[in-house]
C-alpha cells in the first residue's frame, strides 16, 4: 500500500500570486515600467543568492536585517556562506563595481522582484515578499535627490493614490552624526532617573533608537534631547534646503520628521519615507535615502548615490483599495454654466491634460447641483468651476471637495487661468 503523503503547503508568510491576483502584479509592473522609463531608469537584474558578507558589509552588521532577518546557509558543495537577498542596494552595487559600470558614468538603474526576511509575519509584512528598487548611482545631488521624490509622488498620482504622505530629514555626514551621538549620551546620562530599562541597555550601544521610544513616560525627555539638526555643517544644510526647495517648486509637500533614521547604517544627508494611515500598522510604502559611502564600503572608487525602495505588497494594498471605492476618476472635475462656458471650460481642460492631470468635463445639463453631485463621486479632488462671472473675468473657481484639503486650503478660491495648474498641483 502507497503511504499517504502528507501535503505539502507554501512556507508562513511566503504566498502564492494566484492568476486572479496576478492580473494586477502585471498591470501594476507594466505601469511601473513606463513610470521609470519617463525618467530614465534602466533595467538591471541581479542573482536572488549572495554571499552573506556582502549584506553584512553593506547593510551593516548591528541592523535588524542582518541580525535577525536573513535567510543565511552554508552551501553544502563548498562551505561558502550564502545569503537570500533581503533588499536589492548592496547586489547591485556590487554588480556596478564587478562591471565597471561608473567607470565614466553615473547610472540610473531599477529592479524589481522578490527579497526575503525572516520577520514575524502579518498584514504587510512577509518572509517573501516584492520590491521596486530603484538607484541614482554617481549623482552628489541635491537635484538628483528631489527628482526622485518628485518621481514618487508623480507614481502615486499615477495610481491615484491620494492619502500617501512624505516624511523627511537629514543625516548630514558621519562625522556630525558622531558630535550629536555625543551629546546625546551625555543628555541622557544627566537624566538616568527619567530612562526606561530598554533605554538604558541601548544607551550606549545605539542611543538614536532611544529616539524611538513608544514609551509615554518618557516622551518629555525625549522631546527636549539634542536634534541632529542642530549638528549639521553648512554643507549638509546647504544640500537639505536644496532639496527642500525644489520640492516646494515642484509642489510637493513634505513633513519634517527628526526622528526619521532608517534602520540601515549606510544613509547620509537626505532620507525620506512615504507613509500612509491606510495600510494599518506598516504604513510605510517606500523607504529611500542617499547613501553616498556605500561604493567605497563595498570597494569600489568613492561614489555618491541614492536610492529607494517600494513595498510591492503594500502599494498593492492601496490600489486595490483605491479601485474598490469606486477609485478616483480623475483629478479634477469641471462643472460649467452655460454653451460658452463649456467651450472655455473644454479648452482649459486640455491645458491640465498637457500638464498631466487627469480631467473630465461634465457633459449635459448646465444645473450646477447635479454637475457638483457627478463631481464628487468622480472621487476628484478638486472641481473646477466656470460661472458667467469667471467667464467674463478670464477666470476659474476651484472648490477642493475631499475634506482634508478643503480644511487645509481655501474652501474655495478664484484664480487667473494661468494659474490654474499651479494652484490645482498643491492639492493633487
Ligand atoms: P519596516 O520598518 O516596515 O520594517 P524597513 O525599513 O525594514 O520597513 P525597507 O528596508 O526600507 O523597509 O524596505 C522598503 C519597503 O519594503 C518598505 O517601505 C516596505 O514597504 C517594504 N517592506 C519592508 N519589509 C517588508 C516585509 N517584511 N513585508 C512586506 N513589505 C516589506
Ligand atoms: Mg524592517
Amino acid at each position: 500500500m502507497m503511504q499517504p503523503f502528507q501535503k505539502v503547503r507554501a512556507l508562513t508568510g511566503m504566498k502564492d500570486i494566484l492568476p486572479d491576483a496576478s492580473a494586477r502584479w502585471e498591470a501594476i509592473e507594466d505601469l511601473v515600467r513606463r513610470w521609470l522609463g519617463a525618467y530614465g531608469y534602466r533595467n538591471i537584474r541581479t542573482p536572488v543568492l549572495e554571499q552573506t558578507r556582502l549584506f553584512s558589509r553593506g547593510i551593516g552588521e548591528v541592523t535588524d536585517i542582518v541580525e535577525k532577518e536573513m535567510y543565511s546557509f552554508t552551501d553544502t558543495l563548498n562551505g561558502e556562506q550564502l545569503t537570500m537577498r533581503p533588499e536589492f542596494t548592496a547586489g547591485v552595487v556590487r554588480a556596478a563595481i564587478e562591471h565597471n559600470l561608473l567607470y565614466d558614468r553615473p547610472q540610473r538603474v531599477y529592479s524589481m522582484g522578490p527579497v526575503f526576511r525572516h520577520e514575524r509575519p502579518q498584514r504587510g509584512r512577509y518572509r517573501q515578499f516584492h520590491q521596486v528598487d530603484v538607484e541614482a548611482l554617481g549623482f552628489v545631488g541635491p537635484d538628483i535627490d528631489a527628482e526622485l521624490i518628485v518621481m514618487l509622488a508623480r507614481l502615486w498620482r499615477m495610481l491615484a493614490l491620494s492619502d500617501v504622505r512624505l516624511e523627511l530629514n537629514s543625516l548630514g555626514q558621519a562625522d556630525e552624526r558622531a558630535a550629536h551621538r555625543v551629546a546625546l549620551v551625555d543628555y541622557f546620562e544627566r537624566h538616568l532617573d527619567g530612562l526606561d530599562d530598554d533605554a538604558r541597555r541601548r544607551l550606549h550601544a545605539n542611543p538614536l533608537r532611544i529616539l524611538d521610544t513608544k514609551n509615554p513616560a518618557m516622551q518629555g525627555l525625549v522631546d527636549a534631547a539634542p536634534r541632529l539638526g542642530d549638528f549639521l555643517g553648512a554643507e549638509s544644510r546647504a544640500h537639505f534646503e536644496g532639496v527642500c526647495h525644489r520640492l516646494e517648486e515642484a509642489g510637493v509637500a513634505y513633513r519634517l520628521n527628526p526622528r526619521l533614521v532608517r534602520g540601515l547604517d549606510y544613509y547620509n544627508l537626505t532620507v525620506f519615507e512615504w507613509v500612509t494611515d491606510r495600510l494599518g500598522t506598516q504604513g510605510t510604502v517606500c523607504g529611500g535615502g542617499r547613501y553616498d559611502g556605500l561604493v567605497e564600503l563595498l570597494g569600489g572608487k568613492a561614489t555618491p548615490a541614492i536610492g529607494f525602495a517600494i513595498g510591492m505588497e503594500r502599494l498593492l494594498e492601496l490600489w486595490n483599495q483605491a479601485i474598490a471605492g469606486g477609485g478616483r476618476e480623475c483629478d479634477v472635475y469641471v462643472v460649467h454654466q452655460s454653451d460658452a462656458a463649456q467651450r472655455v471650460a473644454a479648452l482649459a481642460a486640455e491645458r491640465l491634460r498637457d500638464a498631466g492631470i487627469r480631467v473630465i468635463v461634465h457633459s449635459g445639463s448646465h444645473g450646477f447641483k447635479s454637475q457638483f453631485k457627478r463631481a464628487d463621486g468622480s472621487g476628484a479632488a478638486a472641481a473646477v468651476i466656470f460661472g458667467e462671472e469667471e467667464l467674463s473675468a478670464g477666470t476659474a473657481s476651484i472648490k477642493w471637495l475631499r475634506s482634508e484639503e478643503a480644511l487645509a486650503r481655501a474652501q474655495q478660491k478664484t484664480v487667473p487661468l494661468e494659474c490654474l495648474v499651479d494652484e490645482l498641483r498643491l492639492g493633487i
